[in-house]
């Protein structure tokens, strides 16, 4: 049964590219509707990041319909067209086989928007709105489900979650970010295969913990993966004892809305020594800029507790390490716990004022040339006498290069003529 309410607010600008398009399949003879996440958001209020075309034209129709098309994975029955400076996806209505892997269809075959809604994951998502008429036209209960706040899904939830386990994730993520309910039917379904989204692809499962970690509704889908028992299949071995969860809680309740990804997994990561937070880096397939992140905010979370006490040279090696600003961020959370936080943040901020950008992390003084013109053999000691030094020119206590070539003779003078 379709369903079909006025739609009652002017589309925003950036829509238009999408509505020219499905004028342009309209006048052409082909149905056309926006589809899925753009609905959801507009029926919310909300700001959609992006606008996608669904249609009853084939992709090779779509493609001979406009100038500047690219046909991404035909197997997917998507077209990428260019219009107003922004390519938007054109998907021709289709229904999705049996998926025989949990992941993949394994065919597509062409149909209506009705059967189209029906393969779609959640019924939030599997609204349509024609923009020529502005009606939204719901074939799947999800104009009811947007006004209960529900995330339900579409059909038999036990099929659709064996069909594609990533949806297991997919729900905690829109009833986090929505502040939606699961669906009691919906949820028990997750609850029981909860243990097969450790078959999902890790670049996949990474991909939506990104999503529902930066978001600032974190917390909120971080207890989510607690209430539906998806925690321990998130990556091999993944566990958090009680006390465990009661500081992370805290600590996401207190970060920044802004907070990145590689923060929220340090922070679930803390108590981890550094091979494990490698290991998990690597099952979860981050990049090696995030894993050295997450690596390098895990092993100094607890640098800036007492913001007075680093030497100025430790301050400005914290500041030009990788992810400084996020490494104050937890900092900030972490001092919520003691009265003084507002003094711990005034110290910090002091000491910081006080450090020209140019004396973060200046060439050093000394320099490997200067041990070899004095004969030092090379060896492990060469870079412990380089980086003594280093240290103390981040301490300021070394003025120029007379300075410090001074203190290198001092320091070789002092090891008893030993170079
Ligand atoms: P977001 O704002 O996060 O992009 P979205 O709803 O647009 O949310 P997408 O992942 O961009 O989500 O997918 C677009 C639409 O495609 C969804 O709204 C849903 O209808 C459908 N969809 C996406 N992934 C799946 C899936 N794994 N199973 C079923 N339907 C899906
Ligand atoms: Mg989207």
């Amino acid at each position: 049964m379709v369903a079909r309410f006025p739609f009652e607010h002017a589309l925003p600008e950036a829509a238009q590219p999408a509505v020219k398009i499905a004028r342009t399949l309209v006048e052409a003879g082909h149905e056309a509707l926006l589809a899925g996440g753009c609905v959801r958001d507009l029926l919310l209020g909300g700001v959609p990041d992006d606008y996608d075309v669904a249609t009853a034209a084939r992709p090779e129709q779509v493609a001979r319909l406009f100038r500047r098309t690219r046909l991404v994975g035909a197997a997917f029955a998507v077209v990428l067209v260019k219009m107003g400076g922004r390519w938007v996806e054109v998907a021709s209505f289709r229904e999705d086989g049996p998926y025989l892997d949990g992941r993949h269809p394994v065919s597509v075959t062409y149909c209506d928007a009705h059967r189209d809604a029906g393969r779609r994951d959640f019924t939030v998502n599997g609204m349509f709105l024609d923009p020529l008429r502005s009606e939204v036209v719901d074939y799947v209960g999800g104009m009811a489900d947007l006004e209960r706040r529900l995330i339900r899904a579409i059909g038999q939830p036990a099929e659709r979650f064996e069909e594609d386990h990533l949806r297991l994730l997919r729900a905690v993520r829109f009833a986090a970010r929505l502040s939606f309910d699961i669906e009691p039917g919906t949820l028990a379904a997750i609850r029981e295969q909860a243990p097969r989204l450790a078959r999902v692809a890790a670049e996949r499962v990474r991909d939506e913990l990104e999503r529902m970690l930066s978001h600032p509704t974190r917390l909120a889908a971080w207890r989510l993966l607690g209430d539906c028992g998806l925690r321990p299949f998130l990556w091999g071995g993944a566990g958090w004892s009680a006390a465990e969860v009661d500081r992370i809680d805290r600590t996401l309740a207190r970060l920044a809305d802004d907070a990145g990804f590689e923060l929220v997994l340090a922070v679930l990561l803390a108590e981890r020594g550094a091979g494990e937070v490698e290991r998990v880096c690597r099952a979860l397939t981050c990049s090696n800029d995030q894993r050295e992140v997450v690596r390098w905010l895990v092993s100094h979370q607890a640098d800036l507790d007492q913001p007075d006490e680093p030497s100025l040279a430790a301050l400005k090696r914290l500041l030009a390490g990788p992810a400084f600003g996020a490494l104050r961020d937890w900092a900030g959370a972490r001092w919520a716990e003691f009265a003084d936080a507002r003094e711990r943040a005034a110290c910090l901020d002091a000491r910081l004022a006080a450090i020209p950008p140019e004396r973060v992390c200046p060439p050093p003084l000394v320099t490997g040339d200067d041990l070899i013109a004095r004969g030092v053999p090379a060896g492990p000691r060469y870079k412990e006498i380089l980086d003594a030094l280093y240290t103390r020119q981040l301490d300021e206590e070394l003025a120029d290069r007379d300075a410090a070539l001074a203190a290198l003779d001092a320091l070789l003078a002092s090891a008893g003529g030993r170079p």
